[in-house]
């Protein structure tokens, strides 16, 4: 079969289309032919090798953590699926054994790993990790559910637990992340506003419904969207971008608001004012992920048509390099999918 795989970090060209021997699923395994999946910002910090332990994998690896795939084959001890079955996948992987997983709160171990393998041909599936998928999902939806929408999830429904009553700013709103936010934020009833980088991109959420869209490049951001919600600002914030952002976001949020993160793709290292924080009485929830409590929760919305990723290019097994400096430059609107057929 086909896989492109790491064996080294290292920028784009570190990723080989090269042809392998087929898997054969363990005991508690699913061996799926992949129908799709999409590139992340995590594979990106993979292949660039961010010294996070959250992002160390063993070498050569095959990266990618999005699946739209057909069970082919069954380790012998699954029992709860059967060849033929439509299933992506729920990322995170708690290691059952530890003090919060024997406690129900399997969000919180420290011993998690994250699966990844999808840019291949077949991919190897804990069974444990896997969720069945109705076939009227289309596969460039479905493969960009996991990691956009699972931990959206966890942040929004989980962490900030929003509701009707709830004002929620999204940055980078035709991300993955963020479009899923936005997605999410409306399923609860939340009001939306968000924002862009591009005339394009800020047309893209405009068309779908978002009621306020703001340019993150230009000045009076934090101004607009203040006059936007009423003088208030919004009571959630959602940030993944880190540095370029967090500052704003501090300063937007409404008093008693709650900022919720789980990325920084523009750089982890932020400054803040505490005393701004403490005397507004903000909430600042750091989150990873989602369980598969989440999953389902987020498969029913999506099963049931109430989301519809942005999708904004479908290419091959070979382009996956090319998909890696696209999403990189941001020069795409929306998910990159990309299609092993
Ligand atoms: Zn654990």
């Amino acid at each position: 079969m086909r896989a492109v795989r790491i064996h080294r970090t290292g920028g784009p060209e570190v990723l080989e289309l090269e042809e392998i021997d087929e898997p054969i699923p363990g005991r508690r395994e699913l061996l799926v032919r992949v129908r799709a999946t999409s590139v992340n910002h995590r594979d990106i910090w993979i292949r660039r090798g961010h010294p996070h332990p959250a992002y160390r994998v063993a070498m050569p690896a095959i990266l990618g953590i999005d699946l739209s795939g057909d069970v082919v084959a069954l380790g012998a001890t699954v029992e709860d699926f059967s060849e033929g079955d439509r299933v992506t996948v729920c990322p995170y992987l708690p290691c059952e054994r530890c003090t919060f997983c024997r406690r129900a709160r399997p969000q919180y171990c420290p011993n998690f790993d994250v699966y990844h393998g999808t840019y291949a041909d077949l991919a190897i599936l804990p069974a444990r990790a896997a969720l069945k998928v109705a076939p009227h999902v289309s596969d460039e939806a479905l493969a960009s559910f996991s990691n956009s929408y699972i931990t959206a999830w966890q942040m929004l429904v989980g962490k900030a637990r929003v509701g009707p009553a709830d004002t929620v700013f999204v940055w980078a709103g035709t991300s993955g992340l963020g479009y899923a936010a936005i997605e999410i934020a409306r399923a609860a009833g939340a009001r939306v506003l968000a924002s862009a980088g591009t005339q394009e991109k800020i047309a893209v959420l405009e068309r779908r419904g978002v009621g306020l869209v703001v340019n993150h490049h230009e000045p009076g951001l934090v101004e607009t969207v203040t006059e936007g919600t009423g003088g208030l600002g919004p009571t959630v914030v959602f940030e993944h971008v880190g540095r370029a952002t967090w500052e704003r976001s501090l300063t937007m949020a409404a008093s008693g608001g709650t900022v919720v993160t789980a990325g920084a793709t523009s750089g982890d290292e932020v400054s803040m004012d505490v005393t701004a924080l403490f005397v507004k009485q903000l909430r600042i929830l750091g989150s990873r992920l989602g369980t598969m409590d989440d999953a389902l929760g987020a498969l029913g919305h999506l099963e049931a048509g109430h989301f519809d990723p942005i999708v904004g290019a479908v290419v091959g097994l070979r382009d996956v390099e090319r998909a890696h400096r696209m999403l990189e430059e941001g020069s795409v609107v929306g998910k990159i999918v990309v299609k092993p057929t």
